[in-house]
């Protein structure tokens, strides 16, 4: 398993040298993988004059997974667009062909309270929301901002527009994640209003034959967005594309209310994944030893799951953080009277000593 790490900017540094100490005992005890650092975003800047530069791309490319930390920070929102540190990741994501996002959304009962929700709407959640990633009206042509020459009028126009092709890999990921959970998939979508997602749907449907196991069903994305508030444990594996699938996977996150906790990964074609926790840099704290790792820690057990069809080793990280966090340890933003404060690196030592 070669993987390659990039810790990025902030608290990247910290929180990636976290998920190596776990990762470190699973290779102590014989599991075969090589880590191999690179530079992204502003680090790598600061090194070569690129947030993506070319050594960090031939590291990436020959490597079967890629961990990172978090990229940007203050000192470069003035540099020119296209070397700025989130343009890395933009080029990172194209460079490795992620069409995939994968987005969990887990509530530990433990941290019930840290939610705006009641604790027993949120309690015990765990839904999983497959974003495509590279499509959709993001990317699609023509866009941009014109004269209309009819009217004179300034207008800004972009285009919805997914081919089949597109559709019916991100429904295979979808439905063979759903295999590994409880075998219920939501597609949302607008086909009421938007042929592009009437297409989807009818995709989505057919692909579904090959999965007769999978529960399917359909959502238009307005009552998904209410249905995640009003009863979100009613959901497994949502799949959706790339405009509804930001909107609900920020929305889903924050059911959780500790974004210190949210893993995700992006996969493509061949299952190389990029593996980063969903939070940014958190400037406001680098430094100083108080980042949660966990997003970072439950990011390398995903790797290990998806990338690499480890799921013993996954779920054992996974319940190593259960423990953790069971017997009351508690990094200060997902902190309460009466819990044990730690810092980073105590939460990572903690984990360790709990595989
Ligand atoms: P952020 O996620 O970095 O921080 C938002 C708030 O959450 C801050 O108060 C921060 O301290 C806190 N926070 C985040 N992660 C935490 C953790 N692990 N433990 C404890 N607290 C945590 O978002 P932001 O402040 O909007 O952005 C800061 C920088 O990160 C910007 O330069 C932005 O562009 C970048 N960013 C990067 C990514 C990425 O690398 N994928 C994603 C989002 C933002």
């Amino acid at each position: 398993m070669k993987i390659a790490v990039l810790a990025g900017d902030g608290i990247g540094p910290e929180i990636v040298a976290q998920a190596l100490r776990v990762l470190e005992v699973l290779k102590k005890e014989g599991m075969a993988m090589e880590f191999v650092e690179a530079p992204l975003g502003g680090q790598a800047y600061d090194a070569y004059g690129h947030p993506y530069p070319e050594f960090t791309q031939q590291v990436c490319r020959a490597a079967d997974a890629v961990l990172l930390g978090a990229v940007g920070g203050p000192q470069y929102d003035t540099l020119d667009r296209p070397l700025r540190p989130e343009r890395g990741l933009l080029a990172i994501r194209k460079d490795l062909g992620l069409f995939a996002n994968l987005r969990p959304a887990v509530l530990y009962p433990e941290l019930a309270n840290a939610s705006t929700l009641k604790p027993e709407v949120v309690a015990g959640l765990d839904i999983m929301i497959v974003r495509e990633l590279t499509g959709d009206v993001y990317f699609g042509q023509p866009r941009g901002i014109r004269v209309n020459p009819e009217t004179g009028q300034r207008e800004g126009f972009n285009t919805m527009i997914y081919s089949e092709s597109e559709v019916r890999r991100i429904a295979h990921v979808a439905f063979q994640i759903a295999m590994k959970r409880r075998k219920k998939l939501c597609s949302v979508d607008k086909a009421n209003v938007l042929e592009t997602t009437e297409f989807w749907r009818e995709i989505v449907t057919d692909v579904a034959k090959e999965y007769p196991e999978v529960e399917l069903t359909h959502m238009y994305v307005d009552n998904a967005a209410m249905q995640l508030i009003r009863n979100p444990k009613q959901f497994d594996v949502i799949v959706t594309g790339n405009i509804f699938g930001d909107i609900l996977s920020d929305e889903a996150s924050m059911l959780t209310g500790s974004i210190g906790m949210l893993a995700s990964a992006s996969l493509n074609e061949s299952k190389k994944g990029l593996y980063e926790p969903s939070h940014g840099s958190a400037p406001d704290i680098a430094g100083k030893n108080l980042a949660n790792p966990i997003a970072t820690i439950l990011s390398a057990a995903m790797m290990l799951r998806y990338s690499f069809d480890q799921e013993a080793a996954a779920t054992r990280i996974e319940n190593a953080v259960k423990k953790v966090l069971a017997a009351g340890y508690r990094t200060a933003d997902i902190y309460e009277p009466g819990m044990k404060k730690v810092s980073c690196s105590e939460m990572g030592e903690l984990i360790v000593a709990a595989m």
